[in-house]
Protein backbone atom coordinates (compact mmCIF):
# COMPACT_ATOMS: atom_id res chain seq x y z
CA UNK A 1 0.00 0.00 0.00
CA UNK A 2 1.20 3.30 -0.68
CA UNK A 3 1.70 6.00 2.01
CA UNK A 4 1.12 10.03 1.29
CA UNK A 5 1.35 12.45 3.03
CA UNK A 6 -0.66 15.85 2.91
CA UNK A 7 0.03 19.40 4.18
CA UNK A 8 -2.51 21.76 4.01
CA UNK A 9 -5.34 18.30 4.69
CA UNK A 10 -7.74 20.37 6.51
CA UNK A 11 -7.99 23.08 3.42
CA UNK A 12 -10.57 22.55 0.52
CA UNK A 13 -7.91 20.85 -2.07
CA UNK A 14 -6.05 18.41 1.02
CA UNK A 15 -9.89 16.97 1.59
CA UNK A 16 -10.53 16.60 -1.89
CA UNK A 17 -7.39 15.08 -2.16
CA UNK A 18 -7.69 13.20 0.84
CA UNK A 19 -10.37 11.56 -0.66
CA UNK A 20 -9.08 10.40 -4.42
CA UNK A 21 -5.89 9.14 -2.40
CA UNK A 22 -7.87 7.09 0.00
CA UNK A 23 -9.91 5.98 -2.86
CA UNK A 24 -7.11 5.08 -4.98
CA UNK A 25 -5.80 2.43 -2.03
CA UNK A 26 -3.28 4.90 -0.28
CA UNK A 27 -2.20 4.82 3.38
CA UNK A 28 -3.23 8.89 3.75
CA UNK A 29 -1.32 10.95 6.44
CA UNK A 30 -2.20 14.96 6.91
CA UNK A 31 -0.27 17.55 8.92
CA UNK A 32 -2.62 19.07 11.36
CA UNK A 33 -1.34 22.05 12.91
CA UNK A 34 -2.15 22.83 16.74
CA UNK A 35 -4.98 25.71 16.99
CA UNK A 36 -7.51 25.95 20.24
CA UNK A 37 -10.32 24.70 17.63
CA UNK A 38 -8.67 21.18 16.48
CA UNK A 39 -11.90 19.36 17.12
CA UNK A 40 -13.43 21.05 14.35
CA UNK A 41 -11.09 21.78 11.87
CA UNK A 42 -11.67 18.05 10.27
CA UNK A 43 -14.79 19.75 9.20
CA UNK A 44 -13.93 19.28 5.60
CA UNK A 45 -13.07 15.69 6.18
CA UNK A 46 -15.90 15.08 7.78
CA UNK A 47 -18.27 16.66 5.42
CA UNK A 48 -16.53 14.43 2.83
CA UNK A 49 -17.28 11.02 5.00
CA UNK A 50 -13.54 10.54 5.50
CA UNK A 51 -11.99 11.31 8.72
CA UNK A 52 -11.87 7.91 9.67
CA UNK A 53 -9.85 6.96 6.46
CA UNK A 54 -6.88 9.88 7.01
CA UNK A 55 -4.17 10.09 9.97
CA UNK A 56 -3.82 12.83 11.32
CA UNK A 57 -0.22 14.36 12.83
CA UNK A 58 0.91 17.21 13.90
CA UNK A 59 3.28 19.54 12.93
CA UNK A 60 3.96 23.17 11.00
CA UNK A 61 5.19 24.48 7.74
CA UNK A 62 6.90 27.23 9.66
CA UNK A 63 8.91 24.47 12.30
CA UNK A 64 11.31 22.54 10.13
CA UNK A 65 11.97 19.87 12.37
CA UNK A 66 7.82 19.22 12.68
CA UNK A 67 7.94 18.23 9.25
CA UNK A 68 11.41 16.01 9.89
CA UNK A 69 10.06 14.30 12.51
CA UNK A 70 6.58 13.54 9.99
CA UNK A 71 8.65 12.67 7.36
CA UNK A 72 10.94 10.24 9.38
CA UNK A 73 7.81 8.24 10.78
CA UNK A 74 5.53 8.14 7.84
CA UNK A 75 7.93 7.04 5.47
CA UNK A 76 5.52 9.11 2.55
CA UNK A 77 5.99 7.44 -1.14
CA UNK A 78 4.13 11.05 -1.81
CA UNK A 79 4.23 14.26 -0.95
CA UNK A 80 1.60 17.28 -1.59
CA UNK A 81 2.72 20.41 -0.23
CA UNK A 82 -0.75 21.99 -0.39
CA UNK A 83 -0.28 24.29 3.33
CA UNK A 84 -0.16 27.74 2.93
CA UNK A 85 -1.83 31.28 3.65
CA UNK A 86 -3.14 31.13 0.67
CA UNK A 87 -5.89 34.37 0.86
CA UNK A 88 -4.01 36.73 -1.85
CA UNK A 89 -6.22 39.96 0.32
CA UNK A 90 -4.65 38.53 4.02
CA UNK A 91 -1.19 38.68 2.45
CA UNK A 92 -1.10 42.52 2.04
CA UNK A 93 -2.07 42.78 5.94
CA UNK A 94 0.21 39.47 7.10
CA UNK A 95 3.06 39.97 4.29
CA UNK A 96 5.66 38.12 6.80
CA UNK A 97 3.51 35.37 7.66
CA UNK A 98 2.86 34.65 4.38
CA UNK A 99 6.16 34.88 3.49
CA UNK A 100 7.44 32.33 6.04
CA UNK A 101 4.51 30.24 5.34
CA UNK A 102 3.61 30.32 1.65
CA UNK A 103 7.16 30.45 0.57
CA UNK A 104 9.76 28.87 2.94
CA UNK A 105 6.86 26.69 4.78
CA UNK A 106 7.81 25.42 0.87
CA UNK A 107 11.62 25.45 1.42
CA UNK A 108 11.02 22.86 4.67
CA UNK A 109 9.03 20.38 3.25
CA UNK A 110 11.69 20.22 0.32
CA UNK A 111 14.33 19.87 3.14
CA UNK A 112 12.71 17.70 5.40
CA UNK A 113 11.73 15.66 2.06
CA UNK A 114 15.49 15.85 0.85
CA UNK A 115 16.81 14.69 4.64
CA UNK A 116 14.66 12.32 5.37
CA UNK A 117 12.83 10.34 2.53
CA UNK A 118 14.94 11.55 -0.66
CA UNK A 119 13.12 8.91 -3.26
CA UNK A 120 9.78 10.62 -2.24
CA UNK A 121 7.75 12.58 -4.69
CA UNK A 122 7.19 15.93 -4.20
CA UNK A 123 4.36 17.99 -5.19
CA UNK A 124 3.90 22.13 -5.10
CA UNK A 125 0.73 24.22 -5.25
CA UNK A 126 1.89 26.48 -7.11
CA UNK A 127 -0.68 29.40 -8.37
CA UNK A 128 -1.44 30.70 -11.57
CA UNK A 129 -1.60 34.17 -9.49
CA UNK A 130 1.87 34.33 -10.26
CA UNK A 131 1.26 35.40 -13.25
CA UNK A 132 0.18 38.74 -12.21
CA UNK A 133 0.59 41.59 -14.51
CA UNK A 134 0.24 39.27 -18.02
CA UNK A 135 1.74 39.87 -20.85
CA UNK A 136 0.38 37.35 -22.42
CA UNK A 137 -3.13 36.80 -23.55
CA UNK A 138 -3.53 32.79 -22.23
CA UNK A 139 -0.90 31.62 -20.06
CA UNK A 140 1.28 28.77 -19.98
CA UNK A 141 4.34 26.89 -18.77
CA UNK A 142 6.56 29.09 -20.40
CA UNK A 143 4.47 32.31 -19.66
CA UNK A 144 6.77 34.77 -18.01
CA UNK A 145 5.38 35.40 -13.69
CA UNK A 146 4.97 39.01 -12.78
CA UNK A 147 3.71 38.61 -8.80
CA UNK A 148 1.39 41.14 -7.56
CA UNK A 149 0.91 40.61 -4.17
CA UNK A 150 2.76 39.47 -1.51
CA UNK A 151 1.32 35.88 -1.90
CA UNK A 152 2.23 35.63 -5.04
CA UNK A 153 5.63 36.16 -4.57
CA UNK A 154 5.94 33.75 -1.59
CA UNK A 155 3.94 30.99 -3.71
CA UNK A 156 7.04 31.91 -6.43
CA UNK A 157 9.55 31.44 -4.34
CA UNK A 158 8.56 27.98 -3.35
CA UNK A 159 7.86 27.03 -7.52
CA UNK A 160 11.39 27.96 -8.48
CA UNK A 161 12.82 26.11 -5.04
CA UNK A 162 10.94 23.35 -6.28
CA UNK A 163 12.06 23.57 -9.95
CA UNK A 164 15.53 24.09 -7.91
CA UNK A 165 15.24 21.00 -5.96
CA UNK A 166 14.56 18.79 -8.96
CA UNK A 167 17.65 19.98 -10.77
CA UNK A 168 20.06 20.13 -7.90
CA UNK A 169 19.30 17.09 -6.00
CA UNK A 170 17.27 14.72 -8.35
CA UNK A 171 13.98 14.99 -6.22
CA UNK A 172 10.90 13.86 -8.12
CA UNK A 173 9.70 17.11 -7.55
CA UNK A 174 6.63 18.55 -9.55
CA UNK A 175 5.03 22.23 -9.69
CA UNK A 176 1.42 22.12 -10.52
CA UNK A 177 0.29 25.93 -11.50
CA UNK A 178 -3.57 26.03 -10.42
CA UNK A 179 -5.65 28.46 -11.63
CA UNK A 180 -8.35 29.07 -9.20
CA UNK A 181 -10.73 26.28 -8.43
CA UNK A 182 -13.77 26.20 -6.72
CA UNK A 183 -16.06 23.63 -4.12
CA UNK A 184 -18.58 24.02 -1.34
CA UNK A 185 -15.87 23.80 0.58
CA UNK A 186 -13.81 26.65 -0.29
CA UNK A 187 -13.38 29.19 2.18
CA UNK A 188 -16.25 31.68 2.48
CA UNK A 189 -13.57 34.46 1.97
CA UNK A 190 -12.57 33.50 -1.50
CA UNK A 191 -15.19 35.49 -4.04
CA UNK A 192 -17.09 32.54 -5.54
CA UNK A 193 -17.73 31.40 -2.03
CA UNK A 194 -18.70 34.27 -0.93
CA UNK A 195 -21.36 34.93 -3.81
CA UNK A 196 -23.08 31.65 -3.41
CA UNK A 197 -23.36 31.95 0.28
CA UNK A 198 -24.99 35.37 -0.23
CA UNK A 199 -27.18 34.62 -2.53
CA UNK A 200 -28.72 31.59 -0.47
CA UNK A 201 -28.54 33.83 2.17
CA UNK A 202 -30.94 36.32 0.59
CA UNK A 203 -32.95 33.39 -1.35
CA UNK A 204 -33.90 32.31 2.58
CA UNK A 205 -34.65 35.80 3.71
CA UNK A 206 -31.19 35.85 5.80
CA UNK A 207 -29.41 38.86 3.95
CA UNK A 208 -30.83 41.47 1.95
CA UNK A 209 -27.87 42.74 0.05
CA UNK A 210 -24.31 41.37 -1.78
CA UNK A 211 -21.35 43.50 -1.20
CA UNK A 212 -18.42 42.94 -3.68
CA UNK A 213 -15.30 44.85 -5.35
CA UNK A 214 -14.00 44.30 -8.42
CA UNK A 215 -16.60 42.79 -10.20
CA UNK A 216 -14.53 43.09 -13.72
CA UNK A 217 -11.65 40.66 -12.88
CA UNK A 218 -12.00 38.26 -14.91
CA UNK A 219 -10.61 34.57 -13.54
CA UNK A 220 -10.30 31.19 -15.11
CA UNK A 221 -12.37 29.04 -12.43
CA UNK A 222 -12.18 24.98 -12.17
CA UNK A 223 -13.73 22.43 -9.73
CA UNK A 224 -11.07 21.15 -6.82
CA UNK A 225 -12.52 17.88 -7.32
CA UNK A 226 -10.88 17.66 -10.70
CA UNK A 227 -8.09 19.63 -9.99
CA UNK A 228 -6.54 17.47 -7.33
CA UNK A 229 -6.90 14.52 -9.79
CA UNK A 230 -4.36 16.61 -12.01
CA UNK A 231 -1.66 16.69 -9.13
CA UNK A 232 -2.57 13.27 -8.51
CA UNK A 233 -1.35 12.14 -12.22
CA UNK A 234 1.99 14.24 -11.47
CA UNK A 235 3.39 12.64 -9.23
CA UNK A 236 2.40 9.50 -11.55
CA UNK A 237 5.07 10.40 -14.46
CA UNK A 238 8.23 9.27 -15.01
CA UNK A 239 10.15 12.32 -15.00
CA UNK A 240 8.59 15.48 -12.81
CA UNK A 241 7.42 18.57 -14.51
CA UNK A 242 5.51 21.92 -14.04
CA UNK A 243 2.06 21.88 -15.45
CA UNK A 244 -0.62 24.42 -15.53
CA UNK A 245 -3.96 23.20 -14.50
CA UNK A 246 -7.08 25.37 -15.94
CA UNK A 247 -9.99 25.14 -17.99
CA UNK A 248 -8.94 27.90 -20.84
CA UNK A 249 -12.12 29.64 -20.26
CA UNK A 250 -12.64 33.07 -18.24
CA UNK A 251 -15.24 35.04 -16.72
CA UNK A 252 -15.88 38.06 -15.09
CA UNK A 253 -16.83 38.20 -11.36
CA UNK A 254 -19.57 39.70 -12.83
CA UNK A 255 -20.83 36.84 -14.73
CA UNK A 256 -20.08 34.35 -11.84
CA UNK A 257 -22.39 36.31 -9.88
CA UNK A 258 -25.25 36.21 -12.52
CA UNK A 259 -25.08 32.42 -12.79
CA UNK A 260 -25.79 31.99 -8.92
CA UNK A 261 -28.66 34.94 -8.87
CA UNK A 262 -30.35 32.76 -12.03
CA UNK A 263 -30.04 29.55 -10.23
CA UNK A 264 -32.48 30.78 -7.42
CA UNK A 265 -33.95 32.85 -10.12
CA UNK A 266 -33.26 36.27 -8.44
CA UNK A 267 -31.93 39.32 -9.93
CA UNK A 268 -28.00 40.22 -9.51
CA UNK A 269 -28.71 44.49 -10.15
CA UNK A 270 -30.89 44.31 -7.32
CA UNK A 271 -29.02 42.94 -4.63
CA UNK A 272 -25.27 43.79 -5.82
CA UNK A 273 -23.35 46.03 -3.69
CA UNK A 274 -20.39 47.93 -5.16
CA UNK A 275 -17.84 48.19 -1.66
CA UNK A 276 -14.66 50.28 -2.51
CA UNK A 277 -13.35 48.93 0.66
CA UNK A 278 -12.91 45.71 -1.05
CA UNK A 279 -11.24 46.63 -3.40
CA UNK A 280 -7.22 45.41 -3.22
CA UNK A 281 -3.80 47.42 -3.48
CA UNK A 282 -3.02 45.64 -6.75
CA UNK A 283 -5.21 43.46 -9.10
CA UNK A 284 -4.82 40.75 -11.26
CA UNK A 285 -7.18 41.87 -13.89
CA UNK A 286 -7.45 38.60 -16.10
CA UNK A 287 -6.12 34.79 -15.64
CA UNK A 288 -6.98 32.54 -18.40
CA UNK A 289 -4.80 29.15 -18.52
CA UNK A 290 -3.84 26.91 -21.12
CA UNK A 291 -4.24 23.65 -20.13
CA UNK A 292 -2.46 21.83 -23.30
CA UNK A 293 0.58 20.20 -21.50
CA UNK A 294 -1.44 18.86 -18.99
CA UNK A 295 -4.26 17.31 -21.41
CA UNK A 296 -1.36 16.12 -23.66
CA UNK A 297 0.62 14.48 -21.21
CA UNK A 298 -1.20 13.62 -18.06
CA UNK A 299 -4.77 12.87 -20.29
CA UNK A 300 -6.24 15.22 -17.65
CA UNK A 301 -9.42 17.37 -18.98
CA UNK A 302 -11.63 19.08 -16.44
CA UNK A 303 -15.24 17.34 -16.07
CA UNK A 304 -16.79 20.15 -14.46
CA UNK A 305 -18.33 23.26 -15.79
CA UNK A 306 -18.08 27.09 -13.97
CA UNK A 307 -21.84 26.61 -14.60
CA UNK A 308 -22.77 23.40 -12.68
CA UNK A 309 -20.07 24.44 -9.99
CA UNK A 310 -21.50 27.11 -9.09
CA UNK A 311 -24.99 26.02 -8.82
CA UNK A 312 -23.55 22.77 -6.70
CA UNK A 313 -22.06 25.83 -4.19
CA UNK A 314 -25.45 27.27 -4.03
CA UNK A 315 -27.05 24.29 -3.43
CA UNK A 316 -24.79 23.26 -0.73
CA UNK A 317 -24.98 26.77 0.87
CA UNK A 318 -28.81 26.61 0.69
CA UNK A 319 -28.84 23.29 2.13
CA UNK A 320 -26.71 24.35 4.90
CA UNK A 321 -28.10 27.82 5.76
CA UNK A 322 -31.51 25.69 5.82
CA UNK A 323 -30.82 24.49 9.20
CA UNK A 324 -30.45 27.81 10.85
CA UNK A 325 -33.09 29.92 9.38
P1 LIG B 1 -7.01 26.46 1.99
O1 LIG B 1 -6.80 27.85 2.46
O2 LIG B 1 -8.40 25.89 1.98
O3 LIG B 1 -6.12 25.46 2.89
C1 LIG B 1 -4.87 25.83 3.37
C2 LIG B 1 -4.36 24.74 4.29
O4 LIG B 1 -3.06 25.13 4.78
C3 LIG B 1 -5.23 24.49 5.54
O5 LIG B 1 -5.27 23.10 5.78
C4 LIG B 1 -4.44 25.19 6.63
O6 LIG B 1 -4.66 24.66 7.91
C5 LIG B 1 -3.02 24.88 6.19
N1 LIG B 1 -2.02 25.75 6.82
C6 LIG B 1 -1.98 27.10 6.84
N2 LIG B 1 -0.89 27.52 7.51
C7 LIG B 1 -0.23 26.42 7.94
C8 LIG B 1 0.95 26.19 8.69
N3 LIG B 1 1.68 27.21 9.16
N4 LIG B 1 1.33 24.92 8.92
C9 LIG B 1 0.58 23.88 8.47
N5 LIG B 1 -0.55 24.02 7.77
C10 LIG B 1 -0.96 25.27 7.50
O7 LIG B 1 -6.34 26.36 0.55
P2 LIG B 1 -6.81 25.49 -0.74
O8 LIG B 1 -7.12 24.11 -0.29
O9 LIG B 1 -7.80 26.26 -1.52
O10 LIG B 1 -5.48 25.50 -1.61
C11 LIG B 1 -4.47 24.51 -1.43
C12 LIG B 1 -3.14 25.05 -1.90
O11 LIG B 1 -3.22 25.39 -3.28
C13 LIG B 1 -2.68 26.33 -1.19
O12 LIG B 1 -1.29 26.28 -1.09
C14 LIG B 1 -3.11 27.43 -2.14
O13 LIG B 1 -2.33 28.59 -1.97
C15 LIG B 1 -2.86 26.76 -3.47
N6 LIG B 1 -3.66 27.22 -4.58
C16 LIG B 1 -5.02 27.27 -4.46
C17 LIG B 1 -5.80 27.69 -5.52
C18 LIG B 1 -7.28 27.70 -5.41
O14 LIG B 1 -7.93 28.30 -6.29
N7 LIG B 1 -7.88 27.07 -4.42
C19 LIG B 1 -5.19 28.13 -6.78
C20 LIG B 1 -3.74 27.95 -6.83
C21 LIG B 1 -3.02 27.54 -5.75
P3 LIG B 1 -5.81 25.24 8.92
O15 LIG B 1 -7.06 24.46 8.57
O16 LIG B 1 -5.27 24.95 10.25
O17 LIG B 1 -5.97 26.71 8.63
P1 LIG C 1 -7.78 35.14 -5.97
O1 LIG C 1 -7.82 35.15 -7.46
O2 LIG C 1 -6.92 34.06 -5.40
O3 LIG C 1 -7.47 36.46 -5.36
O4 LIG C 1 -9.27 34.69 -5.53
P2 LIG C 1 -10.48 35.49 -4.89
O5 LIG C 1 -11.67 34.61 -5.00
O6 LIG C 1 -10.15 36.00 -3.51
O7 LIG C 1 -10.66 36.77 -5.83
C1 LIG C 1 -10.96 36.64 -7.21
C2 LIG C 1 -11.25 38.01 -7.80
O8 LIG C 1 -12.48 38.49 -7.27
C3 LIG C 1 -10.19 39.09 -7.48
O9 LIG C 1 -9.91 39.80 -8.63
C4 LIG C 1 -10.90 39.98 -6.47
O10 LIG C 1 -10.47 41.34 -6.49
C5 LIG C 1 -12.34 39.86 -6.95
N1 LIG C 1 -13.32 40.25 -5.93
C6 LIG C 1 -14.28 41.20 -6.07
N2 LIG C 1 -14.97 41.32 -4.92
C7 LIG C 1 -14.46 40.43 -4.05
C8 LIG C 1 -14.76 40.10 -2.69
O11 LIG C 1 -15.65 40.66 -2.04
N3 LIG C 1 -14.01 39.12 -2.12
C9 LIG C 1 -13.01 38.48 -2.80
N4 LIG C 1 -12.33 37.51 -2.19
N5 LIG C 1 -12.68 38.79 -4.07
C10 LIG C 1 -13.40 39.75 -4.69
Amino acid sequence: MKKALITGITGQDGAYLAQLLHRNGYEVHGLVRRSSTTDVNDLRLRWLGIVDDVKLVDGDLSDLSSLMRVVRSVQPDEVYNLAAQSFVKTSWQQPLLTGAVTGLGCANVLEAVRIEKPDARFYQASSSEMYGLIQEPMQSETTPFYPRSPYAAAKLYGHWMTVNYRESFGLHASSGILFNHESPLRGIEFVTRKVTDGVARIKLGLGHELRLGNIDAKRDWGHARDYVRAMWLMLQQDVADDYVVATGRTVTVRDMCRIAFDHVGLSLDKYLVIDPDLFRPAEVDVLLGNPGKAKAKLGWEPETTLEAMIQEMVDADLKRLSGIR
